[in-house]
């Protein structure tokens, strides 16, 4: 037997047991008559104690050869610490060893396997096995089981089945670029990774599975932009029989349970707001809407006097930020450098000060009297001691501007809690979207979601205009689900694949196996799914999915651990019928 104890166990009670116990060698400390050494497992740490006095010169002997993370077994009576250690649960107690074994020897590691460690996060990733050894990466995959297992008990309670689903597929209909798996048992054919589980969930629903459930690994040839990966898991859910209100409903209340069970935290009903209005109030479609500065359109109390910028802009909107009015010039001057940044991308920014007399003082004070300020703090909401900040421009990157800036002086006063969790619906989406390069409609959810009712047939005069039965759980600023109900019959799908510009030809080739399911009696229904990663990131009230996955991809999609992607030998090639042309 390796151990009767983890190195989390033993407490006070135990003073006096004989016990065995295996890890790592955390620290050792040599203070010459006496050795201690600290060990590490996945529960804690135990003290180790070998002396002049107690321990034979061999053992005190080989326990000054233990170096780092050195396996070892020990045996020994565990005895109450001289001087107790109140930041460890161990902490009141050491064991005093009576027999060392060496398990296995480790090479110094090249970073420190502490919670503060010196090791910068490329080492680290390189040596994940390792980085995993410490607290802050060990305790965020403790923490991802239990959201994942607190995921399945609440759906299971609902009668969810969870099913798996196969990821030598083809082409999925998410819209990102497919991994592709060459087939050697079929030349020159190839098979593509899952982007979603969706055409096989809505095929389940076809088979009378009616409530299925998966936690999934998805995958997406996307570029990738900070913290996403190329591989990723997904809460997957769908339900026959239901409409959208049900489904708000069943996923509200896992999110409900998420937040109680893991952060013991109990959220009122959840807000929901159309798509329009997300867009009006916040340019976004994922509000944070922990905090205000919601945005306040001045077309009609900014337009029509002699200032140029605004009233050739199809959109004037601001925010009032709260406290802000104390700017300095300085200050004002950096922020306006800010939205002028590239990624922002605004051409200017006026702002009003809201000082505490009563009175603005703006930058545009030449076209624009006392009244006309007041006019924008009512638009606004803005207080005394607030700074109004004013874009204009085109509508949709005005907004995208603003939203941008909104997001940074939250974070800048501090209004981004991550122990705070403020989750909403934004419903109602668009069912196209229309991409601006190529000038032609694209699912923006993907082509299976149904349009509204009555919808249908405004597709052909006005495609931007109809709105689907779709819908997003926004937390904090982040999606962290969405979904739709589906069309279930084939007519339907079939309009919805003309209007996305496939020929009945490349519907059929492509998803021809769900439009024939759709034949044989496909009852209503629709779904959502979350992102795993994102999730738990948030609840654990972090930023980066990356420390919440054991083996996760760099920003260029490289595993630097195992060096993936890699070459492959000609052999290998040629049993693909593969020929590189590099
Ligand atoms: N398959 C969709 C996605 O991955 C989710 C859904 O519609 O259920 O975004």
């Amino acid at each position: 037997m390796y151990r009767s104890h983890t190195c989390g166990e033993l407490r006070a009670s135990h003073i006096g047991t004989e016990v065995s116990l295996s890890g790592w060698a955390a620290k050792s400390r040599d203070k010459g008559f006496v050795v201690w050494i600290d060990l590490r497992d996945r529960y804690g740490l135990t003290q180790l104690v070998f002396d002049e006095e107690r321990s034979t010169p061999e053992l005190l002997a080989l326990a000054r050869t233990i170096s780092r993370e050195t396996v070892i077994q020990v045996k020994g009576s565990v005895i109450e610490r001289a001087s107790k250690n109140d930041n460890i649960a161990t902490g009141t107690i050491e064991v005093l060893v009576s027999e060392l074994t060496v398990l296995n020897n480790a090479k110094l590691p090249p970073f420190t396997i502490e919670d503060d460690t010196d090791g910068g996060e490329d080492i680290r990733m390189k040596y994940r096995y390792l980085d995993i050894r410490r607290n802050p990466i060990k305790n965020n995959l403790i923490f991802r089981h239990k959201v994942a297992m607190e995921v399945r008990k609440y759906l299971s309670d609902q009668n969810f089945i969870e099913v798996e689903t196969p990821y030598l597929i083809k082409s999925t209909p998410e819209g990102a670029r497919d991994f592709l798996v060459p087939s050697r048992m079929n030349e020159g054919q190839f098979y593509a990774l899952p982007q979603s589980p969706q055409t096989f969930k809505q095929l389940l629903m076809v088979g009378g599975m009616d409530k299925y459930f998966q936690i999934v690994k998805c995958f997406r040839d996307e570029d990738l932009r900070a913290d996403r990966q190329p591989e990723f898991t997904q809460i997957d859910c769908e339900m026959a029989f239901v409409e959208q209100e049900d489904i708000l409903n069943i996923f509200e209340g896992l999110t409900r349970h998420l937040l109680k069970e893991i952060n013991g935290v109990n959220v009122a009903e959840f807000p929901r707001i159309t798509y329009d209005e997300a867009m009006a109030k916040y340019g976004n479609d994922k509000p944070d809407i922990r905090f205000g500065m919601e945005f306040g359109e001045l077309n009609a109390v900014a337009q029509h006097k002699d200032f140029g910028v605004f009233n050739s802009a199809e959109l004037v909107v601001g925010i009032a930020v709260p406290g802000a009015a104390n700017y300095t010039r300085k200050e004002i001057d950096k922020l306006i450098d800010w939205v002028k940044r590239p990624q922002v991308g605004a051409k200017g920014m006026v702002y009003v000060k809201c000082n505490e007399d009563g009175t603005y003082k703006s930058s545009v004070d030449k076209f624009y009297d006392q009244e006309d300020l007041a006019k924008w703090a009512t638009a606004t909401g803005a207080q005394k001691g607030d700074l109004i900040c004013v874009l204009s421009g085109e509508t949709n990157k005005t907004r995208a501007q603003l939203s941008a800036l909104r997001m940074e002086m939250a974070e800048r006063l501090g209004l981004r809690k991550a122990d705070e969790f403020a989750p909403l619906w934004v419903i109602d989406f668009p069912l196209l979207e229309l991409d601006e390069e190529t000038n032609t409609y694209h699912a923006m959810h993907h082509p299976f979601t149904s349009p509204k009712p009555g919808q249908i047939e405004l597709l052909d005069e006005q495609p931007g205009a109809v709105k689907a039965n779709a819908y997003d759980l926004v937390l904090n600023g982040n999606e962290i689900g969405g979904g739709s109900i589906r069309i279930h019959d084939k007519e339907t799908q079939a309009i919805m694949f003309k209007h996305l510009g496939f020929t009945p030809e490349e519907a059929k080739e492509q998803f021809g196996f769900l439009m024939d399911a759709f034949q044989y009696g496909a009852p209503p229904h629709g779904g959502i799914a979350f992102g795993l990663d994102r999730l738990v990131a948030i609840l654990g009230g972090k930023e980066t999915i990356r420390d919440f996955i054991a083996f996760p991809k760099n920003n260029s999609g490289r595993d630097v651990m195992i060096d993936a992607p890699a070459t492959i030998d000609n052999e290998q090639l040629s049993e693909l019928h593969i020929k590189l042309d590099l």
